[in-house]
């Protein structure tokens, strides 16, 4: 038995029957980064002996007694996005404006971890204030994908990806605002869920637009990821957009019987600018579902086109707004001025990459008197008919399948000059968060040189998780792409 390469489920059964200790589980991801995130990249700060103290804690509750009934992770080594708070742990979003910035308190999702018996660990890496789809808007370098180093694992929650599928931590957990759970799961091969909007907590989470924002965990399979979900989620009265909705038992639900399930086929997702090794993958995989039993139905999202310009109007929008905080007064660095205003241009202007920058400028922009009804009040009206497409579709089936992403991971530095090119990356993710509706991504292949993973979407509806995961688990559990583990 190789300790790192175990899945949650694996782990939790060892810990159970003493046979593991978490200290043990824990040593394993700290050896196996030092062995191998030179390369990778994943983790930018990293306290081994907090760690060790949770992992200790969680050996002396389980000596007492305590089980995985009432704590469903205890002992398990988790690592979070650098975009969480823990309390007097850095949390730098990839940023340099954040400086030595230590949180005061912890999150309500670290809390929710803590209560399951997590043992956090580690801030891994993302693209600045989570803005990319690659992980190289990082002050803190790039991450490399474990599949191949000169490529990039997706983002902007890339550092999770990595993370565990170079087997250095066991779970994740990250956000996507766009598409940055499910795209660097696809293009680093395992299986993360954006959640629906106001299913898990967004309190103490560092924000980039907060009406799309929405935190998730990323894992090695299915039942790992539901296992994770069901720890995070359930409504807390620190975020006012979290929904008092029961939660389910998500594990429980898992099921390979897919009888009476009817998937949607987006007509707009398929045709032109996807990899036609993607495609064919891709198509054999719906082909799967149908043996499954899964009946397969062409369905049309007429606003589909629409859907990144949306995105990049509101998204920046939003951002602009919620960056206006780090100022150089309240946070992080400050690069001194004469008067507050050049503070704030010094520490802004020196604080902030490009990519932020960018964002920031477009955002003011299309808030501004006079482009305000042009571009933000008409970007809303257009979410509106995104929802709408979703909500019809959704009436006719009970999930819709298409690829994650159009291609593989893509070398780094192959779409850095050109936004347009990295935002295009997002363009089957983007509709999820618009929508706030659920979506899983799961490996469904490996193209064969390079050999490099394929991610398989699944749309659900709102408060659908469960249902969501028993459709992935049942082709999971038919297919052979979440046994590979990378050699590194
Ligand atoms: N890639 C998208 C962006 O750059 C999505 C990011 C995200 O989901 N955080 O905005």
């Amino acid at each position: 038995m190789i300790l790192h390469e175990l899945t949650i489920g694996e782990l939790t059964a060892k810990l159970a029957s003493k046979e593991v200790s978490s200290r043990e589980a824990m040593l394993a991801c700290l050896d196996r980064i030092d062995a191998v995130d030179n390369r990778i990249n994943a983790f930018i700060s990293l306290d081994r002996e907090d760690a060790l103290g949770q992992a200790e804690a969680a050996d002396a509750a389980l000596a007492k007694g305590a089980s995985h009934n009432e704590q469903s992770l205890l002992g398990v080594p988790v690592s979070l996005k650098d975009i969480f708070c823990v309390k007097n742990q850095p949390a730098n979003c990839a940023s340099k404006i954040l400086g030595d910035f230590l949180s005061p308190y912890d999150g309500s999702v670290v809390q929710k971890l803590k209560q399951a018996g997590a043992v956090i660990f580690g801030r891994v890496n993302m693209d600045e204030f989570a803005m990319g789809s690659s992980t190289e808007n990082s002050a803190f370098g790039r991450t490399c994908n474990p599949w191949d180093l000169e490529r990039v694992p997706g983002g902007s929650s890339g550092g999770c990806a990595a993370s565990v599928v170079a087997q250095e931590c066991f779970g994740s957990i990250g956000t996507d605002t766009g598409g940055s759970i499910r795209q660097p799961s696809a293009l680093c091969g395992c299986v993360g869920i954006k959640p629906t909007y106001g299913r898990v907590s967004r309190f103490g989470v560092i924000a980039f637009a907060s009406s799309l924002d929405q935190v998730g965990p990323m894992a090695r399979n299915v039942h790992d990821t539901a296992a994770l979900l069901g720890a995070i989620a359930g409504h807390d009265p620190k975020d006012s957009t979290s929904v008092p909705a029961e939660v389910p038992d998500y594990v429980g639900g898992l099921d390979v019987n897919l009888d009476g399930i009817k998937l949607g086929l987006p007509k707009e997702f398929l045709g032109a600018g996807i990899d036609p090794e993607v495609q064919s993958i891709f198509d054999a995989a719906v082909r799967q579902y149908e043996a499954l039993g899964a009946e397969i139905q062409e369905i049309s999202l007429p606003h589909t086109e629409y859907g990144v310009a949306t995105y990049y109007i509101l998204a920046t929008a939003e951002a602009s707004a919620n960056l206006a905080r780090f100022d150089g007064v309240r946070y992080g660095d400050r690069v001194e001025g004469d008067d507050p205003f050049a503070l704030y241009c010094n520490t802004r202007g020196k604080g902030f990459g490009d990519e932020v920058k960018r964002r920031i400028i477009l955002g003011t922009y299309v808030l501004s008197s006079g482009y305000y009804d042009a571009y933000y009040i008409r970007a809303q009206k257009v979410r509106s008919l995104i929802k709408q497409d979703f909500d019809q579709a959704l009436e006719k089936v009970d999930a819709l399948i298409t690829p994650t992403v159009p291609y593989t991971a893509f070398k780094a530095g192959e779409k850095t000059d050109d936004p347009l090119q990295m935002y295009l990356s997002d363009i089957f993710t983007i509709s999820c968060n618009l929508t706030g509706t659920c979506g899983v991504s799961l490996p469904c292949g490996f193209t064969s040189s390079p050999k490099l993973p394929v991610g398989l979407q699944l749309l659900g509806k709102p408060f659908g998780e469960q249902e969501l995961l028993k459709i992935a688990y049942a082709y999971e559990q038919a297919t052979p792409w979440h046994k590979e583990r990378v050699m590194l």
